[in-house]
């Protein structure tokens, strides 16, 4: 079978349903195929909680600050992060024109949709991305857009120069799209352990999988072999997460741990620290998924941080699963013992070794400095006293941030950082704007939704306006 586009979008999240829509919008004609069976693609977008970050920031905030926030980090590209920011403020627009509903919720961050209902399992808020994805299908069809579902990319169609479209398949059949540009949304690699092995690390393969089935990094690999510039690859934005309360057939985002970790400290099978805890979760996770031994961590905290992290686990709205008590209801692996040597005993680990790093921390916490640690510390501590807890943790990959990088105008580079002719990409299928020491977190929703709207429209650029 032949199909013959404009456009052509691959991989139906929100990002690509943007891409979609403003291409359709741009006046091209717009293929989008998606491998899974669903009318909505089977993405993370399905699964997201709709907290519109941006980078720490508002998004109607000056631009310049935008930019500066996202460069901090040392790893992001300029090109990128000053489109990126100076779209941030359009993208809202963007979303309202859509009808899709916002709230301002603290300081810095917007909530889409915040009418959905929040749930224990599978994931916190049941359907952000569905009604985010309904209302931009319904647009993107009645502007004449065409969606296939079960088709699934394989390679990028190579002619003259340029990128001319894709071979999929749909089924047994093989498909090929014939497109004057096209749109890698598919999503980033964390589903995907080779990948996962190779760009994050050897031991990360142990990492709990917090997102969708889906994303198996193919548009990585496709543009990856027409020569693409891929960049960040051993970011990812994830959490700590208990290791015993989770299973590969039973998906829990949720408790976070973000508040036990910054009260706390982390400690291999040894007993020893390894990573400045005062860094977040996020970096903390993305340290602890570099490591050989991945699932041979301990959070140790104490009887305030974990009432700290109190609530009641049923009272489910409008609170996340507080980690105080549905750890203990639900996991096996949190001990809470008197003694240091009961939690060394209780974790598996040598009593003098877990009570010399508990001591040297105590004594560092009690004079307010850390100078001459081999492991840093920074943030606030106080010792840690008895009541103390074990928690056995495995970091959780949510989705990866690196990936094809691209440029102001979402068109994939080359390892000459020359634009591939007909050739863009969005989305978590992107690199360049996420990752670093601290975590690096700017919006997972917020680099769909730019990127996405920058694909659109640079992927439609060839029409002519009347
Ligand atoms: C539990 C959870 C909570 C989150 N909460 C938030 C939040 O509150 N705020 C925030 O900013 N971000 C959040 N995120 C992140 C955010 O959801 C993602 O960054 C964003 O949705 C990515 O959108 P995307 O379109 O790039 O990819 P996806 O939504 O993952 O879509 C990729 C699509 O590509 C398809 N695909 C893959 N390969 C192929 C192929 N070869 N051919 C055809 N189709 C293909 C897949 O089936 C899928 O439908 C959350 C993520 C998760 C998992």
């Amino acid at each position: 079978m032949n199909i013959t586009a404009d456009v052509l979008v691959v991989g139906a999240g929100i990002a690509g349903w943007t891409a979609a829509l403003l291409a359709e919008q741009n006046g091209a004609k717009v293929v989008l195929i998606d491998k899974s069976p669903n009318g909505l693609g089977d993405g993370n977008t399905l699964m997201t909680s709709g907290s519109f970050n941006t980078a720490g920031k508002k998004p109607r905030c000056n631009p310049v600050e935008l930019y500066e926030a996202v460069m901090a980090e040392g790893v992001a590209y300029p090109d990128l992060a000053r489109a990126w920011a100076n779209n941030c403020s359009r993208a809202v627009d963007w979303l309202k024109s859509c009808r899709i509903s916002i709230a301002e919720s603290n300081v810095g961050s917007l909530r889409l949709e915040p009418e959905t209902e929040i749930s224990l399992a599978p994931v916190y808020r049941k359907d952000v991305g569905r009604n985010i994805l309904t209302k931009l299908k319904g647009r993107f069809q009645e502007s004449g857009g065409s969606y296939s579902s079960e088709v699934e990319g394989i390679r990028l169609i190579r002619e003259s120069g340029r990128i001319g479209g894709v071979v999929g398949r749909k089924g047994e059949e093989a498909v090929e799209f014939r497109s004057k540009s096209t749109v890698l949304t598919t999503g980033g690699f964390s589903a995907n352990k080779e990948m996962v092995r190779k760009y994050i690390g050897h031991g990360a393969v142990e990492c709990k999988l917090r997102g969708s089935k889906s994303c198996t990094g193919d548009g990585l690999r496709m543009a990856l072999e027409v020569g693409a510039k891929a960049v960040n690859l051993k970011y990812f934005y994830g959490h700590l997460l208990s290791l015993k309360a989770l299973t590969d057939d039973r998906f829990w985002p949720y408790p976070r741990l973000d508040s036990l970790v910054a009260e706390g400290i982390l400690i291999d099978r040894n007993g020893n620290r390894f990573v400045d805890e005062g860094r977040g979760d996020v970096a903390v996770a993305n340290e602890l998924a570099r490591r050989d031994d991945v699932t041979g961590s301990s959070l140790i905290f104490d009887q305030q941080a974990w009432d700290n992290a109190g609530g009641d686990a049923q009272a489910i709205f409008p609170h996340t699963p507080p980690a105080n008590p549905w750890l203990m209801e639900n996991d096996g692996c949190l001990y809470a013992r008197e003694t240091v040597q009961q939690l060394a005993d209780a974790l598996g680990i040598d009593r003098s070794h877990l009570a010399r790093t508990l001591e040297s921390f105590n004594q560092a916490a009690e004079r307010e400095s850390f100078a001459g640690f081999p492991i840093p510390r920074t943030g606030k501590t106080r010792p840690l006293r008895a009541l103390l807890y074990g928690l056995k943790v495995v970091p959780g990959i949510t989705f990866t941030m690196g990936g094809v990088l691209i440029n102001g105008r979402a068109q994939v580079l080359n390892s000459s950082d020359e634009p591939i002719p007909g050739l863009y990409a969005a989305g978590d299928a992107i690199g360049g704007l996420m990752g670093g020491y601290r975590g690096g977190y700017t919006g997972g929703l917020a680099q769909a939704i730019v990127t996405g709207i920058l694909a659109g429209e640079s992927a439609a650029g060839f029409v002519k306006k009347p």
